[in-house]
């Protein structure tokens, strides 16, 4: 037996509407799966809450499917789902490929029924990937995990015990000894470092090059990239970093690529240190921030790099909603 999934929505809650979109939806999948009416066992239809108007399993009754048995179902209200969506489920008794058939519109991502899902957004500093993380996780009821953050604390680690931040000797020895956990507070990401919130003390400029120095070191990445991974396998996360898509999570379900112009990428990083109180100069700021993409895209261990298969989406003339606007289109195109 094959079961074929399909959906479409409709106008308005109408009669008419209820049975043209039925027809039209059992017609295209007998079509494009060549399957005779005499194939199919039953049919079992759900309908959002915002349909009351007549029953999709009458409309497929009058539409000629009348030797199978139907059924329909009302689905819960669910906050942020498609309206005035009709899916259908097939019950085929012969053994193909199916291809399920989704029409106007239909084909969405069901945050409620997707079990688990690692969304990968890598790019250089400053192109806009956190800021678009926290918005899709919030969108999708899933973590948000900022990775840079978990080099940022191994930097300033290295910085409290004066370590170089390219002596990998002290550097593994380091690493057997840290303390560093990820917590969440009201679903902010904290890190605490010994046992102490460094959220804000690993923002500032120095530690953001440490983090691009120590993080070179393959036994500093091994140790992050285990605990990363660790999360993404436990539950659905949006992981923003460099090497999310290439080396951390290569299976991962959706991948984007974020970047923007040198001078865009340095201005909001510009903008969101100066609005939390810290004197920066831009010049010097936009240097660094060359350098360290320089620094994090030519190491030979996992480096800063889109994935073949990853989306690439140039943020610099685009607002914050326009980028996740964007990037939750690609992701429902993908399913
Ligand atoms: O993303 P953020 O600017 O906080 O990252 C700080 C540094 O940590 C980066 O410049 C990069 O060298 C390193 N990093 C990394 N791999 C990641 C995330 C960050 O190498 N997945």
């Amino acid at each position: 037996m094959v079961i074929i999934r399909g959906a479409t929505t409709i106008e308005r809650d109408e009669k008419i509407e209820i049975q043209r979109a039925v027809k039209e939806l059992l017609e295209q999948i007998e079509m494009r799966n060549s399957l005779t009416r005499s194939e199919i066992m039953s049919i079992v239809f759900s309908s959002t809450s915002d349909i009351h108007s007549y029953y999709p399993a009458k409309a497929a009754r009058e539409a000629g499917f009348e030797h199978c048995s139907l059924f329909s179902a009302m689905e819960p209200d669910i906050e942020g789902s498609l309206k005035l969506c009709i899916r259908v489920m097939l019950f085929i008794e012969k053994n193909f490929t199916p291809c399920h058939i989704y029409l106007r519109g239909a084909k969405v991502l069901r945050k409620d029924i997707v079990s688990k899902m690692n969304i990968a957004l890598d790019g250089p500093a400053g192109s806009g990937k956190s800021t678009v993380a926290k918005e899709v996780a919030k969108d999708y009821n899933i973590l948000y995990l900022d990775t840079g953050a978990m080099y940022r604390a191994c930097a300033l680690k290295a910085m409290q015990a004066k370590i170089a931040f390219d002596d990998e000797e002290r550097l593994i020895e380091l690493m057997k000894e840290i303390d560093l956990s990820i917590e969440y507070e009201g679903g902010v990401q904290k890190t605490v470092l010994d046992g102490r919130d460094v959220s804000e003390e690993i923002r500032l400029p120095e530690v953001s090059m440490a983090a691009s120095t120590v993080s070179k070191c393959p036994c500093v990445r091994v140790k992050m990239v285990e605990k990363q991974r660790e999360i993404a396998q436990k539950m659905s996360c949006v992981l923003d970093g460099r090497d999310i898509g290439t080396y951390v999570l290569p299976e991962a379900d959706f991948k984007f690529f974020l970047t923007a112009r040198p001078e865009v990428r340095a201005k909001r990083r510009y903008d969101e240190l100066v609005s939390k109180g810290h004197a920066v100069d831009f010049e010097e700021l936009k240097a660094d921030i060359v350098k360290r993409d320089e620094q994090d895209a030519t190491r030979e261990f996992a480096p800063l790099k889109k994935a073949d298969d990853a989306v690439e989406v140039d943020t610099s003339d685009m607002t914050i909603s326009e980028v996740v606007a964007f990037v939750k289109s690609k992701m429902q195109e993908k399913i």
